[in-house]
């Protein structure tokens, strides 16, 4: 077989693969994003389906336009709060359409100022999401599925099965319910400073097993004319689906981060089962030609740091032999228990060797200080009470609406 035949083999494989990706997500469908009552939600819409509503009620397609500004841009959430809109059309939009939040189950403030909310959808499943501020910035880690089917051994949520993945409406509600919290709205432009200036897509789910919804929320997000934010204010963590990561950094160009935590396929296999599937070669390899990983935006590769596993100093010089010539950085997470967890927390002083080893290879090397330890809302620790129903209610609505 010649290169260029196995070349074209191995994209076939690969084409493959990413449909059987995108066809297994769609078996985890959200619910459809009509209330009990007939209303459509608004939220979650790409900008060329909301002018489909539009004409389809009749109306200009500017409307959408007028419509996105106050939804994305103002953060409103009731049509009579839009004073360019006319009461009788601001009354036949309330007729049709509602413009949702995913309801706060509960919101707990850390002594470190992180907070954590529970987000209920209409269908009554729940996820968390985590604010994690700093002196005059922060970022919002948002979840992108109800559980998760990953199973990593280090982490909590992987100990919650699966349930569904959640439609765009939840993804970027999430933000956007975070944003409600501190009130800040509307988006602000010019480069004045946001609080809520990042999105890290790390939350409860693997985000490239639910690609579709997580792309249509991030677009929605980085719309210049909303919500505004920069696709280098967002990151994607993958724990290694290899088949999506090229679709995804040639789609949608977010920075990427690696949940990579070990250095070995024998302990990565144990560590994040999906190893077993797609080994740190095959990762690594993915991780090199990741659309627009330069000096200046840098892939993060993640590493829990777990006592007596994957902390010692030939781990950390493996570790700088596989990422020769990626532009990378390396955070390094202590391990945060949660109730049952199989692991402990390295020794800072394994943690400070590890660290110094990898910064004298040239990477920056930061051990990331745990937030929100005392809420459960660190890395790694977030889990909801949720569990599959069978079957899902078809027509189900997918979040609370504001106006409801
Ligand atoms: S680390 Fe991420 S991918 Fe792995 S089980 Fe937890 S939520 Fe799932």
């Amino acid at each position: 077989m010649t290169d260029a035949t196995a070349t074209a083999d191995a994209a076939e494989l690969s084409a493959a693969e990413r449909d059987r990706i995108l066809a297994k997500a769609a078996l985890f469908s959200p619910p459809a994003a009509t209330l009990a009552d007939g209303r459509r939600e608004l939220v979650g819409l790409s900008r060329e389906e909301l002018v489909e509503e539009m004409v389809a009620i009749g109306e200009k397609p500017f409307r959408a336009k007028q419509l996105w500004h106050w939804i994305y841009h103002q953060g409103v959430t009731d049509f009579s709060r839009m004073p360019t809109i006319a009461r009788t059309m601001q009354a036949k939009l309330e007729e049709r359409f509602v413009i949702g939040r995913p309801g706060v189950t509960t919101e707990q403030t850390s002594t470190d100022g992180t907070r954590k909310w529970l987000f209920g959808f209409r269908d009554g499943q729940q996820v968390e999401t985590v604010y994690i501020p700093d002196e005059d910035r922060g970022a919002v880690c948002i979840s992108t599925q109800v559980g998760c089917t990953l199973s990593c051994k280090f982490c909590h949520t992987g100990t919650q099965k699966l349930v569904r993945n959640l439609g765009a409406a939840e993804i970027v509600g999430q933000f956007m319910a975070a944003r409600d919290s501190y009130g800040e709205w509307p988006s602000p432009t010019d480069g004045t400073p946001r609080m809520l200036s990042n999105i890290v897509i790390m939350g409860m789910g693997e985000p490239l097993y639910n690609y579709e919804n997580v792309a249509k929320a991030m677009r929605i997000v980085m719309d210049g004319e909303g919500i505004g934010l920069s696709k280098r204010r967002i990151t994607l963590s993958t724990s290694g689906v290899v088949p999506m990561m090229d679709k995804c950094g040639a789609e949608l160009g977010v920075g990427l981060a690696v949940s990579l935590h070990a250095v070995r396929d024998e302990v990565r296999d144990e560590i994040v089962p999906l190893n077993r599937k797609y080994p740190i070669d095959e990762l690594l390899a993915a991780c090199r030609r990741y659309p627009g990983a330069t000096n200046a935006r840098r892939i993060t590769f993640e590493y829990v740091m777990l006592k007596g596993i994957n902390d010692s100093e030939a781990d950390a010089r493996e570790l700088v032999r596989l990422i020769k010539g990626i532009p990378a950085k390396v955070n390094l997470i202590p391990f945060n228990p949660w109730p049952g967890s199989p692991y402990e927390t390295s020794s800072n002083n394994a943690i400070h060797r590890f660290a110094d080893i990898v910064l004298e290879a040239g990477y920056a090397s930061p051990v990331r200080k745990p937030r929100g330890r005392d809420i459960l809302a660190a890395c790694g620790q977030l889990k909801t009470e949720s569990e599959r129903q069978r079957p899902v209610r078809a027509g189900a609505a997918v979040m609370k609406a504001a106006a409801a």
